[in-house]
């Protein structure tokens, strides 16, 4: 593309970029301007379509502390070639105050299927240039890089260099991407040097502190990534307003809003999405081509409260001293949410059908008697699940598959429907960087879970996800010492489902 075809489509600047114009410049902070590294957190790509993706960063004051200024004048360029030699969009607009000086540009009109640089500049300074690429109408393959669970105090994130190294499509974040508290028993890498957050300054200097470690920054600036939360976004095992703190919704549910607010201002999501609405959605789809749709599911916001709970604290149940688990009307996902999802798999007509979500899909027995389970998962909202199961009987849905978190541990499982027809997998990925669960923390698995082909609850790591017309292909890779920032990672185990099988099987 040369400069005489310099495209500024019309919808080009949207988001934060579009309010530039009613912005009068006396209203742009000129004081701001400072030593410090504006872009100390970095830049993210997300959310990639046909024609675009979503850009992201967040302005910041020195020791990534908030920027002490007004509304700051920042520019967006993307390029065809990583020297910036072709721009095709240039645009600009203010980080505001309001929203923590983040800063979400949405880009859409490019050509399909294929590589963008992109770099802001702001206050004097030029951010890092990131990679991100617009999704091709047709596909021979994609690599997913699943993760979730990255506890700050727990772990290096250097399995991060892996993922890079990797060179994938997407990064595709389970939840768990920042936690909200330190667990003191545990061996510690680096402390949060925070309490736990409560309120909008704390959860953004939770996600601030996230965002200066540089190998997370790297993946990051290597693909668009697609992120949904889990609970430790806000509070631990938290259900809707349901949660184990004992406030009161109208307590909660500020500190909630508090927490989902830190979270957008600090992920590459559409603000269409959430800025401007009373109850922000993160449940959306983000297809590949015509080789995978992928459904991302918000399994916390909409989630009946835990089952046979006392003050609202999940825990391990028995189902059969506790009917309520299996009520059809308790959801998981909420209606409009589920409704969605059957709509999708009815509709669906890629072959590969991937649901990206939060927590253990299939249930996972604890004993013998094939009713003792933990209720903040899926066991805890049966109901939903057999649903859910049913709908992947369709016959528009070839290939089912599963991606699942929070375990800190690596799964893979069969799952059938209520009556017992084989309708897929689940593949659930490790903590990226967190401590493994005790070792007799789901008891005798082999002898009680027939369903369960594969699980490894010592390493942390991540699942390397290939997939093509005719096969996917999961592989585990796995850290020996998440203590140590540059440990080796290697694949523990590989799985490969091919095409129309709903099997994945060991290789
Ligand atoms: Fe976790
Ligand atoms: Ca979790």
């Amino acid at each position: 593309m040369t400069g005489a075809n310099f495209d500024w489509h019309r919808r080009a600047v949207l988001g934060a970029m579009a309010a530039l114009a009613a912005t009068p410049a006396t209203a742009i902070d000129k004081g701001a301007r400072g030593a410090a590294d504006p872009f100390a957190l970095g830049v993210a790509s997300g959310d990639p379509d046909v024609d675009g993706f979503v850009l992201w960063t967040r302005l910041v004051g020195a020791f990534a502390e908030p920027l002490r200024a007004g509304a700051v004048e920042i520019r967006c360029e993307v390029a065809t070639d990583p020297a910036f030699r072709q721009i095709v969009r240039a645009s600009r607009g203010a980080a505001r105050p309001e929203r923590g000086h983040a800063v979400h540009v949405e880009i859409v009109g490019l050509p399909a299927g294929r590589p963008y640089w992109y770099r802001f500049h702001a206050l004097g300074a030029t951010s890092p240039a990131g990679r991100a690429a617009t999704v091709p109408h047709t596909a021979d393959r994609l690599r997913l890089a699943v993760t979730s669970c990255q506890h700050w105090e727990q772990a290096q994130f250097g399995v991060y260099r892996d993922i890079v190294a990797s060179a994938p499509d997407l990064v595709l974040q389970l939840g768990d991407y920042i936690y909200e508290q330190s667990y003191p028993d545990l061996p510690t890498v680096r402390s949060f040097g925070a309490p736990e957050p409560r309120d909008l300054a704390g959860y953004r200097q939770r996600h601030a502190l996230y965002k200066t470690d540089p190998d997370l920054q790297a993946a990051h600036r290597v693909c668009p990534w697609v992120v949904t939360w889990d609970d430790h976004e806000v509070l631990n095992d938290y259900a809707n307003l349901a949660n184990r703190e004992g406030l009161p919704p109208e307590l909660f549910a500020p500190r909630r809003a508090a927490a989902y607010q830190a979270y957008f201002e600090h992920m590459p999501i559409r603000p269409s999405l959430w800025r401007g609405r009373a109850t922000p959605r993160l449940y959306r789809s983000v297809d590949w081509a015509d080789l995978a749709s992928l459904s991302v599911l918000d399994t916390r916001q909409y989630r009946s409260a835990p089952p046979c709970a006392a003050q609202n604290v999940a825990r391990n149940v028995r189902l059969d001293a506790c009917a309520e688990a299996a009520a059809p009307s308790r959801t998981i996902m909420g209606r409009a949410q589920e409704q969605w999802l059957s709509d999708r798999l009815t509709q669906e007509s890629r072959p590969w059908s991937l649901v990206a979500q939060q927590v253990f899909f299939a249930p996972l027995w604890l004993d013998g008697s094939h009713q003792s389970t933990f209720s903040d998962q899926w066991d805890g909202y049966t109901a939903n699940r057999d649903r859910v199961l049913a709908g992947m009987r369709y016959p528009a849905v070839r290939n089912p598959v599963v991606l699942s978190g929070d375990v800190h541990s690596f799964w893979v499982n069969d799952l059938a429907t209520s009556d017992g027809v084989p309708v897929g997998s689940e593949i659930v990925t490790s903590a990226l960087g967190a401590a493994s669960p005790p070792s007799g923390r789901f008891g005798d698995v082999a002898r009680n879970n027939p369903h369960v082909r594969f699980h490894d609850i010592q390493h942390a790591g991540w699942v390397r996800l290939d997939v093509d017309q005719q096969s996917l292909r999961a592989d585990m890779r796995v850290i020996s010492d998440r203590i140590v920032a540059r440990s080796e990672v290697r694949t523990a185990a590989s799985f490969v489902a091919k095409s129309g099988s709903r099997d994945l099987v060991r290789s």
